[in-house]
């Protein structure tokens, strides 16, 4: 028997000149970067979100303040090995995580392949358990202004009964 938990996690950054643009834990290269207290990483903080929300933890703002000069600029990768231990530390381990991305540019799916590599290693699943989809938002609203990027995660875990 084994105990099944879904969990959501959604996310968003401005988009501003003279920062990088780190998405599932790769360097894209582009003319504007996501601005936050970490890296800005919004996809990985989607992931966090969705594990954290999964095993009924809380939230990435209430492990990782962005009051707490200890993840000022943090490697959002980092974050996520954080809270793959306090889920590992309920007995949680990773189903799958599927995401999705919404921005007007780049292109990410040609950057899909390596955040699928990143992420499966520290959730400690094969790539094939890590969805990564992309969208842009028809050039309606913030995202469709180049204002800011979102992310949407979703997350299964399991654990023995
Ligand atoms: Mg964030």
């Amino acid at each position: 028997m084994t105990d099944l938990r879904v969990g959501f996690g959604y996310d968003v950054h401005r988009l501003v000149e003279g920062r990088e643009l780190w998405l599932g834990g790769v360097l894209i290269p582009h003319s504007t970067g996501a601005l936050g207290h970490s890296d800005a990483d919004v996809l990985l903080h989607a992931v966090c979100d969705a594990l954290l929300g999964a095993a009924g933890a809380g939230d990435i703002g209430q492990h990782f303040p962005d009051t707490d000069p200890a993840w000022k600029n943090a490697d959002s990768k980092v974050l996520l090995s954080s809270v793959m231990k306090i889920i590992g530390d309920q007995g949680w381990s990773v189903g799958n995580v599927d995401c999705t991305l919404v921005l007007e540019r780049p292109k990410i799916m040609p950057h899909a392949p390596a955040m699928r590599k990143v992420i499966a290693s520290i959730l400690a699943v094969g790539e094939d358990a890590v969805g990564i989809k992309a969208t842009t938002n028809e050039k309606m609203g913030f995202v469709g202004r180049e204002e800011g990027v979102c992310a949407y995660a979703v997350a299964l875990l399991r654990r023995p009964v």
